[in-house]
């Protein structure tokens, strides 16, 4: 999955970026409002991570904006403004959590999953399809009763097939949410990480749609 953090601190930004790519979350940084809100495709995103006390405009304009605009993408704001009328604020503006700065990194990840699952309407963590059922907290695959051995990517890609069944997925869709912005992208590595998907899921589950991209069939 993808998400876009905005926050002007760049340690800030970097560190959190780092480590929400090493769990697994591909991650795009905007580094203040306008930069956020000029952001392309916004509902691509799984999340939005967003800081209030930004250079050129509150964060919570920026929310409002989005919401306007109806975005329905889960946005968790996370600020160093922890006072309970910022909490009513922001949530009542449209966010669907509010963590204050400094914040274990383990709780932001596990509030995002949460944030992500609620939006999928889901109450369980595991995504199933058949006897296809990935668990996206404890990074789990299994068919039937075999626990599939799955790269980062593949897991990635799997993952968001599961939450977008029938769909049609492009190949610049797959690229944007396997490498993030600052990375080396690279088309033809996508299509050779869904054939290894789709060896160890099954062949008939990814379907080439000629000209279009992929389609996941649960
Ligand atoms: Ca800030």
């Amino acid at each position: 999955m993808r998400v876009l953090l905005v926050e002007d601190d760049p340690e800030l930004g970097r560190r959190l970026s780092e480590r929400l790519q090493r769990a697994g979350i591909a991650v795009d940084c905007a580094c203040n409002a306008e930069e956020a809100r000029l952001w392309p495709d916004i509902e691509a995103m799984a999340a939005i991570i967003l800081d209030l006390g930004l250079p050129d405009s509150d964060g919570l304009d920026l929310l409002r904006y989005w919401r306007a605009g109806a975005a329905s993408l889960p946005i968790l704001i996370l600020t160093a403004r922890g006072g309970w009328r910022d909490k009513v604020e922001g949530l009542n503006a449209g966010a669907d959590d509010f963590l204050v700065k400094p914040v274990r990194f383990e709780e932001l990840l596990a509030r995002i999953h949460a944030m992500c699952r609620r939006h999928d309407g889901r109450a369980a963590s595991a995504l199933t399809a058949g006897d296809l059922s990935l668990d996206p907290v404890g990074k789990m695959v299994t068919l039937g009763d075999t626990a599939l051995l799955l790269s980062r990517k593949e897991f990635n890609l799997l993952h968001h097939f599961l939450r977008r069944p029938h769909q049609i997925h492009s190949q610049a869709v797959l690229v944007e949410l396997l490498y993030a912005l600052d990375t080396e992208r690279d088309h033809n590595a996508v299509e050779a990480h869904v054939s290894r998907l789709r060896r160890k899921i099954g062949k008939a589950r990814i379907q080439t749609v000629r000209g279009m991209g992929y389609k996941f069939i649960p």
